[in-house]
């Protein structure tokens, strides 16, 4: 465990779970496509280092993280895998990050003319282009931009152009029309940096959706995949959940214990708002997690799991803490799961992804750090 907290609430994260779902894609896509773990937003909210040492170990070769904060944090823990930034960052940090050799996301020529002057570039700036083939978000869009782009980056020799890729905004679902847009615009911009006179290295367009999806032998994703929602154990999107290659492991579960056991009479509220009244004499738990852990007050009404019962929250949720009807008496200290298994039942991330009208990316990535992880 290794991790000490004095609260009774906590997020275990299933690292052998990790090295399953990535060894397993691994195994699925060629040997000379390199797999990014995508470990950004504290690695979707299961831990960026943890996650990414054991991605690492397991066969993944680079890491993706959002924010350059994010890289250098990793760095800082002694993290020495090529890690790419997949946003863009300011300018003027260009040399900060040739210095950490951290792989920056680039596509506007005005960006290199800044970085270009920031004289604390000494080293070689790695760069992937962005080509924005239809997500609308970041990267090139015309001949015009990548003719702007490459001009720019050719006038320096420390800015290397080390990748080229694209994401996409559709891959998870079942139409696969937008999908093939993409890609096929895709490969037309490979064509311009091509007679621009840039080799990319290495080529990336495949998030988990696409990567799980497209194995070598239907669709050609490059020499790298980005894996992120997948190697944390879930499915990129309802439609594609009876739909995978192979089983995926969930990473995180949520856990607490009972606080506080009592019965009430019939007719007392529970809850901020005196929005519950017991319609008889019942057993109320509270829970000590509440919406600033990242429980959400909109699940209120939803259930968790307590001696693998389901029990209903009951009033609103608060701040810390939250109350459930309880089938029967249990002891204080009782464990409640919020997320994950308990005897035959379970409670998963698109549970309350569906009751919160979200995706389970959101419910991971919202659980606060306040809330200690523990790693197995
Ligand atoms: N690549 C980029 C640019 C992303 O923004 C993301 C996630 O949002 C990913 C890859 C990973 O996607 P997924 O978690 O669906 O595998």
């Amino acid at each position: 465990m290794g991790t000490s907290f004095y609260r009774e609430t906590w997020a275990d994260i299933d690292l052998d779970a990790v090295a399953y779902n990535v060894s397993n894609m691994k195994k699925r896509i060629p040997e000379e496509t390199a797999l990014m773990a995508v470990v950004k937003a504290n690695g979707y909210g299961h831990g960026a280092f943890q996650v990414a040492q054991t991605a690492l170990v397991s066969g993944a070769e680079w890491l993706a993280v959002a924010l350059f904060d994010e890289a250098l944090a990793l760095r800082e823990k002694g993290i020495e895998a090529p890690i790419l930034v997949l946003s863009p960052i300011p300018p003027e940090n260009a040399g900060l990050a040739a210095k950490y050799h951290i792989s920056l996301t680039v596509f506007q020529k005005d960006w290199i003319k800044a970085a270009r002057v920031a004289d604390q570039v000494k080293e070689p700036v790695f760069l992937h282009i962005a080509c924005d083939t239809g997500m609308g978000r970041i990267g090139i869009r015309s001949f015009e931009e990548a003719k702007d782009l490459s001009e720019e980056i050719k006038k320096d020799p420390r800015f290397v152009v080390e990748g080229l890729f694209t994401h996409f905004a559709t891959a998870d679902q079942n139409d696969e029309a937008y999908f093939n847009e993409q890609y096929n615009r895709f490969e037309t911009m490979i064509d311009w940096i091509h007679d621009l006179g840039i080799r990319p290295p290495v080529i990336h367009c495949g998030n988990s959706a696409a990567t799980l999806k497209y194995p070598a032998e239907n669709r050609h994703l490059f020499n790298m995949v980005r894996y992120g929602i997948a190697m944390y154990g879930l499915s990129p999107s309802t439609e594609m959940a009876n739909k995978l290659p192979f089983p995926l492991k969930k990473v995180l579960s949520l856990h607490s214990r009972l606080a506080n056991v009592k019965q009430v009479e019939a007719g007392s509220s529970i809850g901020y708002g005196a929005t519950y009244h017991a319609s008889a004499d019942e057993w109320i738990g509270t829970v000590p997690i509440g919406y600033a852990d990242g429980w959400l007050r909109a699940l209120s009404g939803s259930d968790v799991l307590v001696g693998g019962e389901r029990c209903r929250i009951v009033g609103r949720i608060c701040m810390d803490q939250f109350m459930c009807l309880l089938p029967h008496e249990f002891p204080v200290g009782a464990e409640v799961t919020l997320i994950g298994k308990d005897g035959d039942d379970e409670i998963t991330a698109d549970d309350l992804a569906r009751k919160l009208n979200t995706i389970n990316y959101e419910v991971t990535c919202t659980i606060h750090p306040r809330v200690p992880r523990v790693y197995w």
